[in-house]
């Protein structure tokens, strides 16, 4: 097993940019401060996972601590023995890459070995970046021995109407994403790989700032230090990100450097001119 083990939102993270990856694990020192914005989705999140407890009740907890993934793998199979049928963050590690996953919902299909994963999201649609995480989550439970019938998204039901208290069975519903999870699976296996080299070696990544610094839903949480040559205003606030890139990779990012024929005209001309001028 690799000394580096990395989580679903590690791989995520390493997937749209290993430099990212490799500043979270490496340069603690660089990590944003949790403002109120981030602690508020936290517990937003936190409050949708027990919603969705309710929604499949009966179900036993996994409370080892976060980093505790021994422990946990360990708690999982207990109850697996015990003949639990639905387990809240189940937890498996991956025998060889040490990829490691907690699922909010393990559910065993009623009278057989199989089990469905169930990843719950405090959003209305499932996104790409959803897509990626369960991709990983059942790479690492599937090579964990794990007999997978089905990936399902749990996303809330925007056509819900709150009356009295929140009805679980009315607020969320389930999707099935098996097909997409399993298509990328290619990719998770080479991935996972390349990723736990990159956090082998000593130096960072050299990876130049891009589009891929604005991934959805929330830019990098390194961009002050990845930009902080970029000035306040440069290609990226007037052109699209993938051409931003493009014409950043060729002439820099200032606008003033800018040779005639890219430099943009109409009113975008005027933007650059009167923050020019303002500056
Ligand atoms: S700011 Fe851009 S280059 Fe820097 S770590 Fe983030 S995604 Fe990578």
């Amino acid at each position: 097993m690799t000394q580096h083990t990395i989580s679903k939102s590690q791989y995520v993270k390493g997937l749209q940019c290993p430099k990212a990856l490799w500043f979270y694990r490496h340069r603690k020192d660089l990590a944003p401060e949790i403002d109120a914005e981030t602690q508020a989705r936290f517990d937003t999140g936190n409050e949708i996972g027990e919603l969705a407890m309710h929604y499949f009740d009966g179900g036993v907890e996994v409370t080892n601590e976060y980093w505790d993934v021994k422990g946990a793998v360990e708690a999982t199979h207990k109850f697996i023995k015990d003949g639990c049928d639905i387990i809240y963050e189940a937890t498996a590690m991956h025998p060889v890459d040490g990829g490691y996953s907690r699922i909010d919902i393990l559910k065993r299909v009623e009278g057989s070995d199989e089990w469905d994963l169930i990843e719950v999201k405090s959003s209305t649609s499932v996104k790409d970046y959803h897509l990626d995480d369960m991709a990983f989550q059942y790479h690492v439970f599937y090579n964990a021995g794990y007999k997978i019938r089905k990936c399902l998204m749990m996303v809330i039901d925007n056509s819900y109407v709150r009356d009295g208290d929140i009805d679980p069975q009315a607020l969320f519903r389930l999707e099935d994403i098996s097909g997409e999870v399993f298509a990328r699976q290619g990719e998770v296996e080479a991935v996972a790989g390349q990723l736990g080299y990159v956090l082998e070696q000593k130096k960072e990544p050299e990876i130049s700032i891009g589009a891929r610094c604005f991934p959805p839903p929330f830019e990098c949480d390194y961009r002050a230090h990845c930009w902080k040559h970029v000035p306040d205003y440069s290609v990226y606030n007037v052109f699209q990100k993938p051409k931003a890139e493009d014409i950043s990779r060729k002439h820099g990012v200032a606008l003033e450097k800018l040779p005639d024929g890219i430099r943009p005209g109409g009113v975008k001309a005027l933007d650059i001119e009167s923050y020019s001028y303002s500056n």
